[in-house]
């Protein structure tokens, strides 16, 4: 994603109250031991440009290649991201052979096929047939969707505690925000209350809970809620967060809160097909102006997890539908060196924070 601010006449508006940063962060999809994983930002303001490294240098450098290459864009379903991830090549037994050099080249980089030692013996990763089998916690075998089987091999990578009994539905395999981005997610909302207005199975609230005072988790889905409940327990911090199921929209009138995250519907794998993310069209179940016109009854800081295409002009016109116009922050979102999704930071310039 390219961009310059003389292509946005919105954040050429804003001026010195908009600035594009990048966060690049590197996992190594296996373990909580995420916390070698450095966190590199570079920010460009307008009219100037200028880094500001939180680290030294990358310290996990022993996967070039690491799971992460093969997530689907954005960690949502995409199409385009079919040919090369290695569930999809595992998962047909037709392009098995095709897939050889690929897991071969897995292996060599990360030791094992991610996921290996979570599956039975008879589907060890010994260059035989490749099933995808599972035997949870309670050591009951699972049997993997073919639907959800690419993200099944990115699980540690979307909860590092995923062995412990981690649930997930099908719709929340493919929204879930892998954990190292949400602990970033977190550290950037602050030690104070955050309400997570579309919660899913609680990959966010989960570190929001780690990280700050109080938080209020919200899902339209029962079942959600019930997942997330569980999941944030399995981290300790069920206590900590207030789930609500309910609807965020109506509900956003009655919340007051220091930050509202929202990671809304992206209306599915559309998004990824057109070149500029229209988030008057495009974002689900309302518009982005009705998202930021919730948020900003809540809170005078608003986070929105958007797609890597999202059209920026529209999100500094956002910042310009507030009277005095709000700060605006786009933080592109590198994943092991590949740029996943988009990170919007609104902020209320007479709040404190
Ligand atoms: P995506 O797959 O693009 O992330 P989803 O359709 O999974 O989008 O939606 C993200 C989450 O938002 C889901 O858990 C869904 O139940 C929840 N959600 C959708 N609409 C609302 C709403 N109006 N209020 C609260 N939660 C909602």
């Amino acid at each position: 994603m390219d961009f310059s601010v003389d292509e946005s006449p919105a954040a050429k508006a804003l001026g010195p109250l908009f600035k594009l940063t990048e966060v690049h962060l590197w996992d190594d999809g296996s373990s909580e031991e995420a916390e070698s994983s450095h966190v590199q930002e570079s920010t460009t303001g307008y009219g100037t440009t200028s880094g500001k490294g939180k680290g030294s240098g990358r310290i996990n450098q022993r996967r070039p290649a690491e799971i992460a290459d093969y997530m689907p864009d954005s960690t949502r379903g995409s199409e385009e991201e079919e040919s090369r991830s290695p569930a999809s090549v595992l998962n047909n037994s037709e392009t098995l052979d095709q897939s050889d050099t690929l897991k071969n080249e897995i292996v060599a980089e990360i030791g094992c096929l991610p996921g290996a030692s979570a599956l039975s013996n008879e589907h060890e990763h010994d260059g035989e047939a490749l099933k995808l089998e599972y035997k949870d916690h309670l050591g009951v075998p699972v049997e993997i969707p073919s639907s959800i089987s690419k993200y099944w091999l990115q699980r540690y990578l979307l909860f590092s505690r995923f062995d412990n009994g981690i649930k997930m539905d099908e719709e929340g395999w493919f929204s879930v925000t892998p954990e190292i981005l949400a602990k970033h997610h977190a550290e950037r909302c602050g030690r104070g209350s955050v309400v997570d207005l579309f919660t899913g199975v609680g990959g966010n609230a989960i570190q929001f809970a780690q990280w700050s005072r109080h938080v209020i988790a919200i899902d339209i889905d029962p079942i959600k809620i019930d997942y997330a409940r569980h999941n944030a327990a399995l981290y300790g911090v069920g206590e900590r967060i207030d789930f609500i199921k309910g609807d965020s929209f109506s509900l956003a009138p009655k919340l007051k809160a220091d930050v509202v995250f929202c990671s809304p519907p992206w209306g599915g794998p559309g998004y990824s097909k057109v070149t500029k993310f229209d988030i008057n069209t495009m974002l689900k179940p309302r518009d982005g102006k009705s998202l930021f016109d919730a948020g900003r009854r809540i809170a005078p800081k608003i986070v929105m997890f958007l797609p890597k295409n999202v059209d920026i002009n529209q999100l500094a016109e956002l910042s310009l539908s507030a009277l005095p116009p709000w700060y605006l922050e786009v933080e592109k979102n590198y994943l092991n060196g590949i740029l996943k999704t988009v990170t919007a930071y609104f902020c209320d310039p007479s709040s404190s924070l």
